[in-house]
């Protein structure tokens, strides 16, 4: 006998590793040609920590503020928990948690006063709002800072006070704009390790960033957006190594004398991965500098060009572009 599967249950086996899933997205602004969001599709494991990376005016904001259902998408859907953001935005509301990237602290306030106020609007009262307020005090590791105004704390806490606001309704999902924005090394460590912990507490996080190495050492996959369009997605290792392999590399060479060096920029010239308008000749350094198009085994092709050219070799030193020159550039 044969069983036939009704169609939601389809949708369901499809989506059940997924706590978000994006469908045909797009958002067109009143009044711009382009659009913000084109046609994006995405999905997002359950208890990942995923990086939307892109430069400015890529579409991270409006793809969060989409999920968060602030905004409304000009086409497709965004299914969370397999609920749709377009018909159900009440009930995807109670399982997301959303960071703006501007939001405001009230400054008069205290640290424990503030999270009290966010836990009385969701109605939380008496005894569970204490031991509730205390605990995500001692998360964020501001559990000492219950009583001191929000004027004084330094942005770092700030933006862990944010976070802990975020989570006072208890949310599955936290979508998080630019949260390491503007914060300084050692509150930017702080901030990864509070966001791997929530990951392990079963949270799926969404945050956008134009800082890569933020990224690279915080997130379990990255998706990256230009335009509106997604350009590349999967997990850091590989897109990192995608970055690697693909793209430009700066090489310098040295040589022993002037018509050394005048030989070897005949002979870079000669070598297609070099590209041209790039070689730069450093006549008291006797140094030339260059870009070129490929990989290690490029680079090495080209020293190889070099020596059977003539050139007697100094020094040959290259180094790959960093994944913000290769995926950051607007
Ligand atoms: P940033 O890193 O600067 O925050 P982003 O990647 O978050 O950039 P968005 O803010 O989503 O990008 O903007 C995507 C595009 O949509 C940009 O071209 C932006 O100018 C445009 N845009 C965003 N909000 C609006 C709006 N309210 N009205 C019109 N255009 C908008």
């Amino acid at each position: 006998m044969t069983e036939t599967i009704a169609p939601s249950t389809v949708a369901n086996v499809i989506t059940a590793d997924y706590t978000i899933v994006i469908q045909n997205l797009t958002k067109r602004y009143p009044g711009r040609r382009e659009a913000a969001l084109d046609n994006l599709n995405l999905s997002i494991p359950s208890s990942q920590i995923l990086g939307l990376i892109g430069a400015n005016g890529a579409g991270k904001t409006t793809l969060l503020k989409i999920i968060a259902t602030l905004i409304s998408s000009s086409g497709g859907d965004v299914l969370v928990n397999n609920v749709s953001v377009r018909k159900k935005p009440q009930e995807v509301r109670r399982l997301i948690g959303y960071l703006p990237d501007d939001f405001g602290l009230y400054e008069e306030m205290r640290v424990g006063e503030y999270l009290e106020y966010f836990a009385a609007c969701y109605g939380i009262q008496g005894k569970a709002r204490s031991r509730l307020v205390n605990e995500l005090l001692q998360l964020v590791d501001l559990g000492d800072r219950r009583k001191e105004s929000l004027r004084g704390l330094s942005r770092g806490m700030k933006q862990r006070l944010g976070l802990a606001r975020c989570l006072v309704n208890d949310p599955q999902i936290l979508l998080l704009d630019e949260p390491a924005n503007g914060l300084d090394p050692r509150a930017r460590i702080e901030l990864r390790e509070l966001l791997r912990e929530l990951s392990r507490m079963g949270k799926t996080i969404v945050l956008s960033s134009n800082i890569l190495v933020d990224m690279n050492e915080c997130c379990d996959t990255l998706a990256v957006l230009a335009g509106g369009k997604l350009t590349a997605h999967g997990p850091v290792s590989q897109i990192s190594s995608q970055g690697e392999s693909q793209k430009n590399r700066s090489v310098s060479i040295r040589v022993i004398n002037q018509a050394d060096l005048a030989k070897a920029y005949e002979a870079a010239r000669a070598f297609p991965p070099v590209v041209e308008d790039s070689i730069e000749v450093d006549q008291a350094g006797l140094r030339l500098e260059l870009t070129l198009v490929g990989d290690e085994p490029t680079c090495a092709a080209l020293l190889s060009h070099l020596i059977a050219s003539g050139v007697p070799i100094v020094h040959f030193g290259q180094t790959a572009a960093r994944l913000e020159e290769i995926f950051l550039e607007s």
